[in-house]
Formats: structure tokens, C-alpha cells, sequence
């Protein structure tokens, strides 16, 4: 992509509504708009970095062995009378009426759908254990819509739900669950802590949410450092984990019996991107969601559901990721890998040279954005910065005589003097 014909309304000024880092970064690199309160436009640089994470949650959701469906955001008010949670909702339902006065709702999540989807199509036990997810926009009439993308209205989720027959099963889906998310946000260079969660609302007893620490995060973590050891070694076992101390603030509790001594307690604040919960029969039982069991008697399917916040996940990646210059993105998400500088454009060497390396980076399938404009240098330095493609190439008149171009990591700031064929090697590589 060129950036002189890319859409990328960068702003100088930090927009006076942001009050937190991600929110101003996002609004200044020109990757979000606000349409209205909690509700944005994503434009081409943030549109890419939210396909990305998408991406990498659908790998890691086919791998554990989900299955991909897609329901709609407009859902029936009649499935949550059946669940009983249409009044229980609340306000931050958005409920919708249709030329025919028919009550319908804008989707705060999928249980219920997802509850008639199963009962009207899955008639045997012999089809479970089975687990099912979308990538699906929601709507929640937030009381306090902030920090742009983190807290919106209208967000993206992924949200997963399991069927089995009984609560082994259940228990199954659920580690398979639970270890796919961590392998999930460590694909996107995110360390996510598993807290023992209160299912609130929901129901049930096995709930966990994966927070990743940052100093703007709304909740307050609480937890065992033995955990950060742990996390070290890769795949966890949910056992050894449930025995640890790591809890929100609504849930700490400085007498319970596992909480370990001051010096091993570590007390950091978090923001929340994922959420898995099993909650039994509390769908299955209220909708009638039965299947016919081993000796033909109606069984009442066992469930659980999974939650990532995917446009969440964008704001909270540059919370993780950035410095005073601009956003520093890991390779996994990035929206492109490399920003090609063109110090002069209109010298014939520079042109000639940065075409060249456009063209092959390009039928590589390297992902690059050329910076041909006609700006100063210290104009395109700090836009690249900025927007914080892990690679920077900079071509300029003095270098190219010499013949060298420079390759700068945005994560270290390591710059490095090469060839123009050495860089192009590296950066394929
Ligand atoms: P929170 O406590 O942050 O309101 P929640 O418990 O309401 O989250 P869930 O219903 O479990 O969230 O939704 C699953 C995931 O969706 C959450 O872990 C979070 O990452 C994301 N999410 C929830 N609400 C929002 C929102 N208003 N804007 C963006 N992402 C959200
Ligand atoms: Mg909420």
C-alpha cells in the first residue's frame, strides 16, 4: 500500500476526549472514528488489525476443535422470555420494535440463540460433545461508554458455547477452552492471567477471566506470583491453577486460606479479554435443550460459554504495547510488517531504489506501507512511529550513495545499516 493514497487521517493534537493511552493512540494513527457514544467506524489501518486478531482466534478456536457458525445481531425477544432473561437484562439491552410491533433486540450475547439452535437440530447424544462459535458484533447500552474501543457499545466478540452430556464432558470442553485462549493471547505477544471469576448472573461454579495487566486497566488483580512461573512452562493444568490465589477486586478476600504472603502477592491491575464460564442446565432446562441419552431416556445437555473481546483486544494490545512516540506492534497483528521511508522523493536514486524494494517485498507477500509522499522527513518518522510497523526501512540520498539503506525495529529502536539486498532478505525471512 501507498501511503499517498492510503486512508489514514493521522492527528497531530491528542484528541481531548482520550483519556487513556490506547484511545489517543488509536484516534491519532487514524485506525478508529466514534460515530456516536461507544459506537465507532474502523478504518482501514485499525480495520486490518482487528481482522488479524479475529484471525488468530478463529485458528485457535478450529484447532480446540470449535466450529465456526455465524448468528445474527437482530435476535427475538421471545427465546429470552423462554430463558427468562429478557426482563432480567435490563437496561443495557437495546430493545428494538418492527413494522409488525414484534419485540426484538439488538444481541448482548448468544445463549439463548445459540440454546434454539442446538434443541431445534441436535436430537441424539451420540452428536456431543459438540462446540460451536461466532465472531459477531453486540450491542450493550453501556452506563459509562469509555476509553474508546475497551469499553464500547456496539463491540466484536467471539463467544463459544459447548454441549455435552454430562459434567465430565463439560469439564473437558472447558479445559480445552481454557487452554486454547492461552494459546490465543500468547500468539498476540499477551501474557493473559486466568482469575478465578464470579459467574455472576450467569450461574455456575468453573468461571475464569483472563486479564492482561496494564496500569489503566478497570480491575484491580490480585495474585500469586507463582502463577508468572507457571506461565513460563506453557500448557497449565487447571488443577495446579485453581489452587493458586488469582482474583478481581469484587472477589479478594486478604483471609482466605490461599492467599500467599505479601511478598508473593502481587497486587497490578488488569484489563478483562476473555471470559469462559460453565453453567450446566440453566439454558438447556429452561428451553428445553434435550437430546435422547444412552438408555433413550431425554437428557438435558450440559453447557458452557467463552467470551473473548476482540475489538477489545486492539485497545488493549496498544495499552500493552507503546511508548510516548506511538504504538509498538507485535508481528502477529501488526496491520503491516514493514513502512518503507522514501527520504526524498522526486531523487531519481531514492524513487528507483524504494520502487524496487516496494515491488519485491510486495510479490513476497510481504505486507508493506510505502511512505512516498511529499513530506519532510521528520514528518514521515514520526507518522511511522506513530502507526508502529515492527520495521521500519529508510532509503535516503546519502545511504543509497553509499549503498546501504537502514532497518529500524520498532520495538527496540536497534538501527542497523545494510544493503539493500540484505534488508530485503531479513525482512522476507
Ligand atoms: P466487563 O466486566 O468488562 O463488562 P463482561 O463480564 O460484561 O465484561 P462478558 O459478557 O463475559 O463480559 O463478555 C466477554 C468479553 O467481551 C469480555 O471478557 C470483554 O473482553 C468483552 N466485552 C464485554 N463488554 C464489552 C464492551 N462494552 N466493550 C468491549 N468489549 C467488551
Ligand atoms: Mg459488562
Amino acid at each position: 500500500m501507498r501511503l499517498s493514497v492510503f486512508f489514514m487521517p493521522t492527528l497531530k493534537e491528542t484528541p481531548a476526549e482520550a483519556q487513556i493511552a490506547s484511545h489517543r493512540l488509536m484516534l491519532r494513527a487514524g485506525m478508529v472514528r466514534q460515530s456516536a457514544a461507544g459506537i465507532y467506524s474502523w478504518l482501514p489501518l485499525g480495520w486490518k488489525v482487528l481482522r488479524k486478531i479475529q484471525q488468530i482466534v478463529r485458528e485457535e478456536q478450529d484447532a480446540a476443535g470449535a466450529q465456526e457458525v455465524l448468528m445474527p445481531t437482530i435476535q427475538s425477544a421471545d427465546i429470552w422470555r423462554e430463558s427468562g432473561r429478557y426482563d432480567a437484562y435490563g437496561k443495557e439491552m437495546l430493545r428494538i420494535t418492527d413494522r409488525h410491533d414484534r419485540e426484538m433486540l439488538y444481541g448482548p450475547t448468544n445463549e439463548e440463540l445459540i440454546t434454539q439452535l442446538f434443541r431445534d437440530n441436535v436430537k441424539s447424544y451420540r452428536e456431543l460433545p459438540k462446540i460451536l462459535y461466532h465472531i459477531q458484533w453486540k450491542f450493550r447500552d453501556e452506563v459509562r461508554p469509555r476509553f474508546g474501543v475497551m469499553r464500547g457499545r456496539e463491540f466484536l466478540m467471539k463467544d463459544s458455547y459447548s454441549f455435552d452430556v454430562d459434567y465430565e464432558g463439560a469439564k473437558r470442553s472447558y479445559e480445552v477452552m481454557f487452554n486454547a485462549y492461552l494459546k490465543t493471547f500468547k500468539r498476540m505477544g499477551l501474557t493473559a492471567i486466568p482469575m478465578q471469576a464470579d459467574p455472576g448472573a450467569i450461574g455456575g461454579n468453573l468461571s475464569h477471566e483472563f486479564h492482561i495487566l496494564a496500569e489503566t486497566g478497570e480491575s484491580g488483580v490480585f495474585y500469586d506470583i507463582a502463577y508468572d512461573e507457571l506461565a513460563a512452562k506453557g500448557e497449565i493444568d487447571l488443577d495446579a491453577l485453581s489452587r493458586l490465589y488469582a482474583v478481581t477486586d469484587e472477589k479478594h478476600d486478604p483471609n482466605a486460606p490461599n492467599v500467599p504472603p505479601p511478598e508473593r502477592l502481587k497486587v497490578a491491575r488488569g484489563i478483562e479479554v476473555g471470559h469462559i464460564f460453565y453453567f450446566g442446565t440453566k439454558y438447556s432446562k429452561a428451553m428445553n435443550a434435550v437430546v435422547a441419552g444412552p438408555d433413550g431416556n431425554p437428557l438435558v445437555v450440559e453447557m458452557g460459554s467463552y467470551g473473548i473481546g476482540v475489538s477489545r483486544l486492539v485497545g488493549a494490545i496498544v495499552e500493552a504495547f507503546h511508548d510516548d512516540r506511538g504504538i509498538k506492534w507485535p508481528e502477529s497483528v501488526a496491520p503491516f510488517k514493514v513502512g518503507l521511508i522514501n527520504l526524498k522523493v522526486g531523487d531519481s536514486a531514492c524513487d528507483t531504489v524504494c520502487e524496487d524494494i516496494y515491488r519485491r517485498l510486495s510479490a513476497a507477500g510481504v505486507e508493506i506501507l510505502y511512505d512516498d509522499r511529499d513530506e519532510r522527513a521528520g514528518v514521515k518518522f514520526a507518522d511511522m512511529d506513530l502507526i508502529g510497523l515492527p520495521w521500519q526501512l529508510v532509503a535516503g540520498p546519502k545511504g543509497l550513495a553509499a549503498g546501504v539503506v537502514e532497518l529500524k525495529s520498532r520495538h527496540t529502536g536497534e538501527k542497523q545499516e545494510l544493503s539493500v539486498e540484505s534488508a530485503l532478505a531479513r525482512l522476507c525471512g
